[in-house]
């Protein structure tokens, strides 16, 4: 089987085979990363964030409010932990419709970033935020910028260590990378219950967590072990309740009825408001070794 994309252990768990991935779903028994056996092409990928339509559903799906809530503290948070004397300057990769970025700016800081959906581009481009239309490489110039931000970035990425590695590249000595992204909580351990005692039949749940979005799901281990090898030393790492959708959407997506899901998702909203539901998320902030 094929060894933890991470840490390299190579006697992973299986844990199902997903339909969406038409892949194998294995999880490290050692840093608890779990991660689709197959590589998936790039093209097959990159198709569905090229498309229009879709993009712009996300768009209007997700809670702003929260969003921008997320983008004036992780922003106040990065200024506090940048050391310059001059404007500092944050790069957003998979900067998405750039509502980041217009925070950050808002907030005093300089703003570039990239984004590989050229409808997400063209989005940010018409809210005023230019942004480069490819991966992070060659364009960004080495120690050039304060802070390099990855909002639900790593888990749609299959080489995620060669992500970070770039990220690490581009930041001045001493800069500061903040990784937001899907953590392994109850969600899939509820899962992979519902995988167990339905012989592999329940598996919405599972494959809404791992799909050909979603292609690895870290744990506090294995974002620190990925970080840490990247030449990152940990500034802050925690888990929190944080969700990018109405609960409606992910109640829809696991097939629960109209009535039901209306009155579970204001039910759950409001508990996601106050922060009591499952803590899905984790941010965490590291910094280039001098
Ligand atoms: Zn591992």
């Amino acid at each position: 089987m094929r060894a933890c994309r991470v840490c390299g252990d190579d006697g992973p768990q299986h844990v199902y085979h997903s339909e969406p991935l038409t892949s194998e779903v294995l999880r490290c028994r050692s840093c608890g990363h779990t991660y689709a056996a197959k590589d998936i092409l790039e093209e097959f990928l990159i198709a569905d964030y090229n498309d229009a339509e879709a993009m712009q559903t996300w768009a209007d799906t997700v809670r702003q409010e929260s969003a921008v809530r997320l983008y004036r503290k992780v922003t106040y948070r990065l200024t506090t932990l940048v050391d310059t004397d001059d404007v500092p300057t944050v790069h957003d990769v998979g900067a998405g419709s750039g509502g980041f970025l217009k925070v950050a700016r808002e907030l005093g800081w300089r703003i570039q970033g990239n984004e590989i959906s050229r409808p997400f581009a063209e989005m940010a481009r018409q809210d005023g935020v230019d942004l480069y239309l490819g991966a992070l490489g060659e364009e960004q110039r080495s120690s050039s910028v304060d802070a390099v931000t990855l909002f639900c970035v790593l888990a749609h990425v299959q080489n995620s260590g060669e992500l970070v590695r770039e990220a690490h590249r581009v930041l001045a000595p001493g800069g500061i990378i903040f990784v937001r992204t899907p953590a392994w909580c109850a969600i899939e351990r509820l899962g992979q219950f519902l995988l167990r005692i339905s012989r592999g039949r329940w598996s919405s749940i599972m494959d809404h967590r791992m799909n050909l979005a979603h292609l690895q799901i870290f744990t506090e281990r294995s974002i620190t072990k990925q970080l840490e090898s990247a030449g990152f030393t940990l500034e802050q790492l925690e888990t929190v309740c944080e969700y990018a959708c109405p609960a409606e959407v992910y109640l829809r997506s696991f097939g629960i009825p109209a009535l039901a899901r209306r009155l579970a998702g204001r039910a759950l909203d409001a508990l996601i408001d106050r922060r009591l539901f499952l803590r899905n998320t984790i941010h965490v902030y590291a910094r280039k070794v001098a």
